[in-house]
């Protein structure tokens, strides 16, 4: 098999923008698929080619199958880039490509329908020597065996969906009474979210910090790691700002993270770009929580301080090339930060759609993965995310400075936006002596005017 001539990306947004951009540099032609929400966006007008496929609802455009197979054949690409969300961890999508000869740019449908399930993935990262967090292996199907289980590991737990995802489907725990009250709720969630009612019990690990491995494997049993990223700081369960290298880390506990993360990948023969996410209680003990069988959001931080283009090596692997660097040439150099902006109310949460009606962004010295322009809006229907602000410095201080100056010189007006968060915590004493768990946001209660 050749290099790509021509790659469809079904996905929108930032990360639509940040495919092309390899693509252009990489000599590959490129399709935009868009929903009718999304028709003045960036990132149709910047491929070679742009397809309508539907209306706003992504049930109805970026989450059709066969609409996007049929443009893809339509327009002759030779391969699929799925992005994250949407179609990237649906073995269905990819088991339709390889009917059409598309190559899907990720891992196979078997190991994304093994490792889309919780519940199977712990199974098989145990048969890797790989700690999961304590917690059941099948599934619960009544809130009696629920209250079994529960006791006999006792409290606090996570009630979890395991095809959940976007830290929807799960709950916390404290007691029998709060496990009876949120069990329904939780199955029929994962029910109408995630179309598999499966759910488990975890325990809840406290002062937990979110750790996980950068992982990129071949189809000739190739596997590397690029160092890990630290995604402690949370809302919702969901990652606001991420860095690496993690500031929790020594080198001995870094190499233990590694190794595992490497053992596990290789257990299931896992090919291309994947992130193993892992659990960190506060003695130091670490668990796998999940695999993410796709790029990731935060993948700009691992780009920063290895200097390697993830998307390069995604397209490079699917296109069946053998890796030509080794761990060894692998170096992490100084430190990267990511803060993630979202159009949201940065007390409740919650997404504030509307018209970006200004966007100024400072020039220097900073990576910005933007989805939108001044006078884009940020409609209801997809993510709330504006865009990632990325900053590397030579030392954590420096890149968290630098990270200070470039949120003081956004200027972003129309919706609500956690801006003024982003600062807070980049001002905050506990975030810079980077002794932080993912309860950070909880309990400082930062309080952020509107704005
Ligand atoms: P990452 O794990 O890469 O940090 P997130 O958990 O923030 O990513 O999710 C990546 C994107 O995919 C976000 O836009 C999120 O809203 C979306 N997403 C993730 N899982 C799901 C899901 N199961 N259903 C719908 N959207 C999802
Ligand atoms: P998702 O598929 O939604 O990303 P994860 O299992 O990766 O779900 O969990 C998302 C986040 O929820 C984690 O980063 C962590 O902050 C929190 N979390 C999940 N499981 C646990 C647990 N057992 N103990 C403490 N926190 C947890
Ligand atoms: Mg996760």
């Amino acid at each position: 098999m050749g290099y790509f001539k021509k790659v469809l990306i079904a996905n929108r947004g930032e990360i639509a923008r940040r495919i092309i951009r390899t693509c252009n540099k990489e000599g590959i032609q490129t399709v935009a698929v868009y929903s009718e929400a999304d028709a003045e966006a960036p990132y149709v007008s910047e491929a070679t080619e742009a397809v309508c496929i539907g209306p706003a609802q992504a049930k109805k455009s970026y989450l059709d199958i066969e609409k996007v197979i049929q443009v893809a054949k339509e327009t002759h690409a030779d391969a699929i880039h799925p992005g994250y969300g949407f179609l990237s961890e649906n073995p269905e999508f990819v088991r339709r490509c390889e009917e059409e000869n598309i190559v899907f740019i990720g891992p196979t449908a078997e190991t994304i329908h093994i490792m889309g399930s919780k519940l199977e993935a712990r199974t098989q990262m145990q048969k890797a020597g790989v700690r999961v967090v304590p917690g059941t292996d099948k599934s619960i199907e009544s809130v009696d065996e629920a209250l079994l289980i529960a006791n006999d590991l006792g409290y606090p737990l996570m009630l979890k969906a395991s095809a959940g995802g976007g830290g929807i489907g799960m709950q916390l725990v404290q007691n029998d009474a709060e496990l009876i009250k949120v069990f329904d709720a939780t199955k029929q969630q994962a029910t109408s979210f995630f179309k598999d009612g499966t759910v488990f019990l975890e325990k809840w690990i406290s002062k937990p910090r979110h750790i996980e491995v950068q992982i990129v494997a071949d189809t000739y049993g190739n596997v590397l790691h690029l160092f890990e990223r630290e995604c402690s700081v949370q809302r919702r369960n969901q990652k606001v700002i991420e860095e690496s290298p993690s500031p929790f880390l020594n080198d001995t506990l870094r190499k233990e993270l590694l190794d595992a993360a490497i053992r596990g990948v290789k257990q299931i023969d896992y090919t291309n770009v994947g992130t193993m996410e892992f659990i960190f209680d506060e003695n130091q003990n670490f668990y796998f929580l999940e695999m993410n069988t796709r790029l990731q959001v935060e993948h700009p931080v691992t780009e920063e301080i290895t200097g390697l283009d993830l998307v390069e090596l995604q397209l490079k692997i699917a296109a069946k090339e053998k890796l030509t660097i080794t761990q060894e040439e692998i170096n992490k150099t100084g430190h990267a930060i990511e803060c993630r902006l979202y159009a949201e109310d940065p007390n409740t949460f919650f997404p504030s759609p509307g018209v970006i009606s200004r966007l100024k962004l400072p020039e220097n010295d900073v990576r910005f993965d933007f989805g939108i322009i001044e006078g884009s809006a940020v409609t209801p229907f997809y993510d709330p995310m504006i865009g990632k602000i990325i900053v590397h410095g030579i030392t954590r201080e420096q890149a968290i400075e630098k990270m200070q100056r470039v949120l003081d010189e956004i200027d972003i007006q129309g919706v609500k936006t956690n801006l003024m968060l982003l600062k807070q915590i980049m001002k905050n004493n506990q975030f810079i002596r980077g002794n932080y768990t993912t309860q950070f946001l909880a309990e400082n209660k930062i309080q952020v005017l509107e704005g």
